[in-house]
């Protein structure tokens, strides 16, 4: 088997070893493919990742190979990589918050005690066979890769308390973000409004059902929303861009009794104000993962084809490409933003 392993900021070499065999509760997963994340970019810099796993881990593919005590996989099944459903020991769950399931949580950064010493940049991997997902039939391979990003957006639905007729805007329109103002439309928002530096991401954006688009967070966004809303403002906006500013840009739309939800935010928003929000008695909610049933949620959906996600697929480039991909940036190339990369 091969896997790509970082070496050094901006570095990663693909290595060689024996094709793994699973230990008790895994599975082996022949890679079909891995999307490339923002945590990835942000790990290919730093030539370092938190866990070996974490670096590359929105794979799907296919069983291979079966450990003991494994009833409910099996050889050839199609496969995304998840999360199980709650644990029941850890200190949330014995206190019955398993919505809040630590396993859960480290399952999705690769700290869980059966993932790989490897991520899914890959031609196989091996997981703890309760948090690969089968896929549902009608989805192909290729939609498959973008089930993971869209429970992370439907998560991030579910933590807003968005309500049908609500006006929502989304900054950033990245895969979590356009997959975001994509739900946030199927929950019942009345209007969906997205924020994105890139006109063509603001293209895609009103492609995929948004009613309006807006390069930053400039005075004629304030006014569309004032004259949308009454002067209101917006009901609920979720802040997909890992960055302080875009958060704060944020907070100036949220409406008052609104809500603002940073979506997967990392430790960079550390002098972040939320002054904006006292006034208003606005709600400040972090949305941090996704649970089983978000998996679920958004499969139905793309079974239907009412969670239009090819549109967002960019192109497959090969587990030797990916050292290229990183460093040509995909934030560089007006397209879609989710590249694949197959083994
Ligand atoms: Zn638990």
């Amino acid at each position: 088997m091969r896997f790509a392993h970082l070496t050094e900021p901006r570095q990663l070499q693909i290595e060689t070893a024996p094709d793994p065999t699973p230990t008790e509760g895994q599975v082996v997963v022949e890679i079909d493919s891995c999307g490339v994340g923002g945590s990835d970019r942000q790990a290919w810099e730093a030539g370092a990742v938190s866990a070996p796993a974490w670096f590359g881990h929105e794979w799907t593919g296919r069983v291979v190979a079966v450990g003991g005590g494994v009833t409910n996989r099996f050889e050839g099944q199609r496969v995304v990589a998840g999360v199980s459903s709650s644990c029941g020991v850890c200190a949330p769950c014995r206190v019955g918050r398993t919505q809040n399931c630590r396993t859960v949580l480290e399952q999705i950064v690769g700290l869980d005690p059966l993932s790989a010493t490897h991520g899914g940049f890959a031609t196989h991997t091996v997981a703890d066979a309760r948090r690969v997902v089968p896929i549902l039939d009608a989805i192909s391979f290729r939609d498959a890769a973008l089930i993971e990003p869209a429970a992370v957006a439907a998560h991030a639905i579910a933590r807003s308390g968005l309500r049908f007729g609500d006006v929502v805007v989304v900054v950033g329109s990245g895969t979590v973000g356009l997959l975001t103002s994509e739900l946030a439309r199927l929950a019942g928002a009345a209007r969906v409004v997205s924020v994105d530096t890139s006109a063509a991401r603001n293209e895609l954006a009103c492609d995929l059902g948004a009613d309006a688009a807006f390069t930053s967070v400039e005075e004629s966004l304030h006014h569309w929303l004032a004259d949308t809303t009454n002067g209101v403002g917006a009901d609920v906006v979720f802040a997909c861009v890992d960055t302080a500013e875009a958060l704060t840009s944020g907070l100036s739309l949220v409406s008052s009794g609104g809500t603002i939800v940073a979506v997967g935010v990392g430790d960079r928003i550390d002098n972040l104000s939320i002054t904006a929000l006292l006034s208003r008695e606005a709600d400040f909610r972090i949305s941090l993962g996704y649970s089983a049933d978000d998996l679920r949620r958004v499969q139905a959906l793309m079974e239907q084809d009412r969670l239009r996600v090819r549109p967002l697929l960019q192109k497959s480039a090969g587990l030797d490409e990916l050292q290229t991909v990183f460093e040509m940036g995909a934030r560089k190339t007006p397209g879609p933003p989710k590249v694949l990369i197959t083994r």
